[in-house]
C-alpha cells in the first residue's frame, strides 16, 4: 500500500483522544465490556479511528463473549500488519493498521471456522460506518 499515513506524535496526540491515542500509539487494551463495539450488531464497515482505513466488516464479527469486538477476518488481506508481541510470558500476535500503524489489538487462533481466527480489537481504534 503506497498511502501510508504518517505523523508525529504530537500530531497523533491532537488527534486522538486520550483513549484512543493510549490504544493505537502505546499499545493500551481497554477494559473487557468497556468498549463501545463489543457489544454492537449492526451492518457495516469498521475504520481505523486514527486513518479511517476499512479493517473489518460487520460480516465478520462474531461473539467471542470476550467482551471486546471480535472478527473472524480483516476486510481485506492487506489492511491489517501482524507482528509476534513478547512483552507477556504468553507470545501474543499484534494486529496493527496497515496504513497507519495503530495498534489494534490481537490475533487468536481460536476463532470460528473456516479462518479459526480470532482478531480481538480494541473499540477504541475502531469508528464504525453504518452501512447504507
Ligand atoms: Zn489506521
Amino acid at each position: 500500500m503506497s498511502d501510508k499515513v504518517r505523523k508525529s506524535d504530537d500530531e497523533w496526540r491532537q488527534q486522538l483522544t486520550p483513549e484512543q491515542y493510549a490504544v493505537c500509539r502505546e499499545e493500551a487494551t481497554e477494559r473487557a465490556f468497556t468498549g463501545k463495539y463489543w457489544d454492537h450488531h449492526e451492518s457495516g464497515t469498521y475504520r481505523c479511528v486514527a486513518c479511517g482505513a476499512a479493517l473489518f466488516s460487520s460480516d465478520a464479527k462474531f461473539d467471542s463473549g470476550t467482551g471486546w469486538p471480535s472478527f473472524a477476518a480483516p476486510a481485506t488481506a492487506e489492511t491489517v500488519e501482524t507482528k509476534e508481541d513478547r512483552k507477556l510470558f504468553v507470545r501474543r500476535t499484534e494486529v496493527h493498521c496497515a496504513r497507519c500503524g495503530s495498534h489494534l489489538g490481537h490475533v487468536f487462533d481460536d476463532g470460528p471456522r473456516p479462518t479459526g481466527l480470532r482478531y480481538c480489537i480494541n473499540s477504541a481504534s475502531l469508528d464504525f460506518e453504518k452501512k447504507g
